[in-house]
């Protein structure tokens, strides 16, 4: 009898545990449920993550901000809220490209002396460097020839007078370098951020095309660079000036994605000459750059649009290129670059200083013409400049000189300096806010974009929308790899660290994943997507995005075999490399990839497919 009661005592308990199982089940569901209702998302749990309800992300803190603002075009497209519409604009510009004189492609531009008696002309002559990460060299090839002695040299040259100033904006080139210099070069940059020398525009991993790539990768590579300032300069380096002055043409979304990222201020250069200087006849060049279907003004950034043809310094200094070109001092006769248009720069002393300043305040003056405000940006730089401690020497003091003098003539009427970016744009803030219209701005709003580019007469350039299909495909793959490998790889690692599983948890996925997400950043780089580089520098970024490609394989592999694993400490015993199958199989960088057929047998068996593209 007693033996009896113990087994039916015995039952009732394994029921009474059953229930409480089943019932702490219903409870998550609920709660993953309310939390999905509050997040106003889906919350796919997929076919990986049975029974993970209760360790997963927490959802609020990862998910980004969406403004209720910005989904408003579905209810209300249609509205065009803009004083520059570009779809307009392209059927009101003849295109008829007459000579412009010295502007080739503009036109006169004339000025009345007196002008700036009442408010000087305030000019920010720029320095900076562009670096291609990859194009006539590769990546590498280029930091081991140029880049590393640019950013060793800028150390040491700005610190020698604090009136210098300098810009940067490719991460993937600064971390490079930072990994190999010592703390003293890394303490001596932090200062010269701190202190306003040094700026970091825009800051994505390159200075991406705007064409080619995927939003997915444009806002990956941002946030790599983005984080990479972060975690290593920790000073409050928060870029807030987008600076995109080589790729061809330029994309809204770009405007979008940079205004959400925390950006107030960009500037863009390779536009359409006749857009330039259709802009430039109505003083258009700086606006308030607003997506077409916001019927607000929540999109709105500000935008500078450069006006010449080229971001070198013959063409940033003012119209005349054949002046502009004789105040770049890296081309001071004995040099190894002259200037195309037969006239050498003059190293400046007493003697030259009066007539050779004269000279340059005219070409600001009449840049300044372009534009609303009194205050005029002169960007001082091109590809790969700076790497010689010479230049620094040449441009700087050279400029010192000019600057002094200028400065100490009241008749002149102008005050320039060295400046950042960001401090020509505050200074333009400032002027829009004085200018009096309190509550309107004196900048349009405009909406569109500003493709196809062409450069001069009929040269467009539509050819790398399409240029080396290869890569560009392989791309995409391996940005949803990407996206696979990241989720697969957080979720199993939450269960790795639950259960101690020591070979997941010592792999080295995570820096496989970082290599990854900067291989895919690399590759969005303006020569890189965009098919413009060399071939041997377009087998290096395939090189690099197949090595990649094949250690995410290895990452989703894993990551898939430990979630599925019912006890997950015989995660040691299996190998994921005969347990995964990709739909696609590729050899090498530059073979094609071969479909992988599933064959089923009669026996049965489990399949799993994880699809990220829902995720
Ligand atoms: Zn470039």
């Amino acid at each position: 009898q007693l033996s009896m009661l113990q087994e039916k005592i015995d039952h009732l308990e394994r029921l009474l545990a059953e229930n409480n199982e089943i019932i702490s089940n219903i409870r998550d569901s609920v709660i993953n449920l309310s939390e999905s209702v509050e997040d106003g998302t889906k919350n796919s749990q997929g076919n990986i993550s049975q029974g993970a309800g209760s360790h997963r992300l927490p959802s609020q803190q990862l998910s980004l901000p969406v403004d209720p603002e910005d989904c408003l075009f579905a209810s209300q497209s249609g509205s065009q809220n803009s004083d520059v519409q570009m779809l307009d604009v392209y059927s009101l510009i003849p295109f008829d490209n007459p000579d412009g004189g010295v502007w080739k492609q503009g036109f006169d531009i004339t000025y009345e002396s007196h002008e700036w008696d009442t408010e000087s002309l305030q000019v920010f002559v720029v320095p900076h460097s562009h670096n291609d990460p990859g194009w006539l060299k590769t990546f590498d090839d280029y930091f081991r020839d140029k880049t590393q002695y640019m950013l060793n040299n800028m150390v040491i040259k700005l610190k020698e007078d604090s009136r210098r100033k300098f810009m940067w904006s490719e991460i993937s080139y600064l971390s490079k370098w930072w990994d190999v210099i010592d703390t003293q070069k890394k303490d001596a940059v932090k200062s010269l951020l701190e202190n306003g020398q040094l700026e970091i525009v825009t800051g994505g991993w390159v200075m991406p095309d705007e064409a080619g790539p995927h939003y997915f990768a444009l806002i990956d590579q941002l946030i790599e660079g983005h984080q990479w300032l972060e975690k290593n300069l920790a000073t409050g380096v928060k870029p807030r000036s987008g600076w995109a002055i080589d790729p061809f043409g330029h994309s809204p979304t770009m405007a979008y994605l940079l205004k959400r990222a925390g950006f107030s201020h960009m500037l863009i250069q390779r536009v359409h000459y006749a857009v330039k200087k259709n802009f430039a006849l109505h003083k258009t060049l700086e606006f308030f750059w607003r997506q077409n279907w916001d019927v607000g003004s929540v999109t709105d950034i500000f935008c500078h649009m450069m006006p010449f043809y080229s971001y070198d310094i013959p063409h940033t200094c003012g119209p005349d290129p054949k002046i502009c070109c004789q105040f770049d001092f890296k081309r001071l006769p004995g040099g190894r670059v002259g200037c195309p248009w037969g006239i050498p720069p003059e190293t400046i002393y007493p003697g030259n200083v009066q007539n050779r300043a004269q000279m340059l305040l005219d070409q600001y003056r009449k840049k300044s013409k372009l534009f609303q405000t009194k205050v005029v940006l002169a960007p001082l730089g091109d590809d790969f400049r700076y790497c010689e401690r010479t230049e620094w020497d040449q441009q700087f003091k050279n400029y010192q000189l000019l600057f002094d003098y200028m400065n100490s003539q009241p008749q002149f009427n102008v005050k320039i300096q060295f400046g950042t970016l960001s401090d020509y744009f505050d200074a333009v803030d400032k002027a829009d806010t004085k200018s009096g219209k309190s509550s309107q701005s004196m900048f349009p709003v405009l909406s569109g974009d500003f493709f196809t580019y062409a450069d001069r007469d009929d040269h467009y350039w539509s050819g790398y929308f399409t240029s080396r299909p290869f890569y560009k495909r392989m791309d995409r793959v391996m940005e949803s790899h990407l996206r696979d490998a990241e989720i697969l790889y957080y979720l199993a690692l939450r269960k790795a660290q639950k259960y101690k599983i020591s070979k997941f948890l010592a792999s080295s996925h995570y820096m496989a994943l970082t290599e990854a997400r900067r291989n895919l950043g690399l590759f969005q780089h303006h020569d890189a997507i965009t098919g413009t580089a060399k071939d041997w520098v377009v087998v290096d970024y395939g090189t690099r995005l197949f090595h990649s490609l094949m250690n995410l394989k290895k990452i989703i592999g894993d990551s898939a075999l430990l979630l599925i694993l019912k006890d997950k400490h015989t995660y040691d015993s299996y190998s994921s490399d005969n347990f995964l199958e990709m739909d696609l199989e590729q050899k090498s960088q530059d073979s094609l990839p071969q479909k992988n057929i599933i064959r089923l047998s009669v026996e049965p068996s489990y399949l799993v497919f994880i699809n990220s593209l829902v995720q």
